[in-house]
């Protein structure tokens, strides 16, 4: 008997609803299962969206507060209203979750709400509250996502121990914020606070800012978070919370030294971790690795082949962009077709000013794959767009295959940078090289100059040696 739906999509994050809406656009009768009453997942609802959003509001404030005096412009006294700001951002939110709905019934996809729980390898159970309806499929796409890590010692309470997702909806600007971890999601929330005055303190345990970035940016992102008034504690550890009247203090081990920190709210952003609970995924057959992943192949299978696996409930970094690729090539494949997502072309951001984006290998990554390489580096202080608009922190650093000059990695920081890094993106994805990017005409003036400059230096560097 043939099954209800061709492909039935568990998850309607990134990952999910574009996995759903690529299957039913390949002809495949397709159901997608969401626990949550809004379609999009982490990213739409609490996530990448919601943070931008807050992250818009509160740099326009600064603009006005501080950095339009430099351009003649007398503003006085600009305040901001945050439940104004907070219901911006839901109405947001709200425009995309809707346009997602919206997608899916302009593509018959069928939607439905509850949790889904397998039965069998083909069979899952949709729980919403005491309804529960079963449905089979063909293929699977498991495509739940991921949750934040809490510490066992603070653990979220909404309102003085918070994860990114009630940092995101605070009632009011607190006074003192403690931020655990440095990586993306802390540096990001951090930097809104700061901006609506809140005195911020990060905490973190390794000894830079997001561990992932080339170094040299990893380094100049710290200095400059330090100049707008951010406090850091690098290389240091939590050992112990203690709930105060009001607020919270963190014992701290620094230097080999205790410290004790007090806040009013505390922010966990330690990480995030795959998300597979309420799942049975043993009743499928699916197998689970030590941390909480699911194993796939190089076609998105799990351990059972006509279940497939997306986006952060399987390794690699947790970005929507690398989900939804993921979605499109699983949809693909499931239809017959060939498809395959290059990682090496997934580009990475922190939307902190300035931003920090990066494309391909770091140097040190590529010197430890045995690489040769040639690197060069220019700066926005240099460049004419960046004089006008003030905004002359940072710099572009791109490395190149010593002997091809193929592009391997793109590295930068700097304002609008987020934009910048699709010519890294393109030009990887094309295997362009070094010489590509510095002869490509780019327009004057615009911060794009620099990545050419940057190329154009590596060159130069090469002619030299
Ligand atoms: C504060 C914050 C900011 C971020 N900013 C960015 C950014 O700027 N850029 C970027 O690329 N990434 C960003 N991310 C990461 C990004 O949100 C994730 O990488 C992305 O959402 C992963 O997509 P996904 O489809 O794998 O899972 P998710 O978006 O997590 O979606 C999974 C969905 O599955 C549902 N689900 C789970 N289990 C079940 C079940 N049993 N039954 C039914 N439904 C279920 C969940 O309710 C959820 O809606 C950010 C994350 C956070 C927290």
């Amino acid at each position: 008997m043939a099954r209800e739906y061709q492909v039935m999509v568990i998850g309607s994050g990134p990952g999910g609803y574009v996995a759903a809406v690529q299957a039913a656009q390949l002809g495949l009768r397709t159901v997608c299962i969401e626990k949550m009453p809004t379609l999009g997942g982490t990213c739409l609802n609490v996530g990448c969206i919601p943070s931008k959003a807050l992250l818009q509001s509160s740099e326009y404030f600064e603009l006005i507060n501080k950095s339009v005096k430099e351009h003649g412009i007398e503003v006085q006294g600009a305040s901001y209203n945050l439940t104004r700001m907070m219901q911006r951002k839901e109405l947001v939110v709200k425009g995309l979750v809707d346009s997602v709905a919206s997608l899916f019934k302009g593509n018959h996809i069928e939607r439905i709400l509850g949790e889904a729980r397998f039965k069998d390898s083909h069979t899952v159970e949709v729980i919403n509250g005491s309804d529960i309806k079963t449905i089979d499929a063909d293929f699977i796409i498991i495509a739940t996502g991921s949750e934040p890590i809490n510490l066992p010692f603070l653990p979220f309470d909404d309102k003085t121990i918070v994860s990114s997702t009630g940092a995101l909806s605070l009632e009011e600007v607190p006074k003192r914020m403690l931020v655990v971890g440095a990586g993306a999601i802390g540096l990001e929330l951090a930097s809104v606070y700061n901006r609506l005055g809140t005195k911020i303190t990060v905490i973190e345990m390794l000894d830079r800012v997001t561990p992932t970035m080339d170094l040299a940016v990893s380094k100049q992102l710290l200095q400059v978070l330090k100049k707008q008034g951010l406090e850091f504690y690098l290389g240091a550890k939590v050992t112990e919370a203690i709930k105060e009247k009001e607020g919270i203090t963190l014992a701290v081990d620094y230097e080999g030294k205790q410290m004790k920190f007090q806040g009013d709210v505390v922010l966990v952003a330690v990480g995030r971790r795959p998300y597979t609970q309420g799942l049975n995924l043993e009743a499928a057959g699916v197998t689970i690795s030590p941390k909480g992943l699911i194993p796939i192949d190089g076609n998105f299978r799990t351990s059972q082949s006509h279940i497939f696996a997306i986006g952060d409930v399987v390794d690699g970094p947790m970005l929507a962009h690398r989900a939804s690729h993921e979605g499109i090539a699983v949809a693909e494949i499931i239809a017959g077709k060939h498809s395959h997502v290059n990682y090496m072309a997934i580009p990475n951001v922190v939307y902190t000013h300035p931003e920090v984006s990066a494309v391909g290998l770091t140097d040190n990554e590529a010197r430890a794959a045995g690489l040769k390489v040639i690197v060069g580096t220019a700066f926005f202080r240099g460049n004419a767009r960046a004089r006008c608009s003030g905004d002359i922190e940072g710099f572009v650093k791109v490395i190149g295959e010593a002997a091809s000059g193929r592009l391997l990695g793109m590295h930068m920081i700097g304002a609008h940078s987020s934009e910048m890094i699709a010519e890294g993106v393109i030009a990887i994805e094309k295997k362009a090289t070094l010489q590509d990017i510095a002869t490509a005409p780019h327009a004057h003036p615009t911060l794009s100059e620099t990545i050419m400059e940057a190329a154009q230096n590596a060159l130069k560097d090469r002619s030299q040696t």
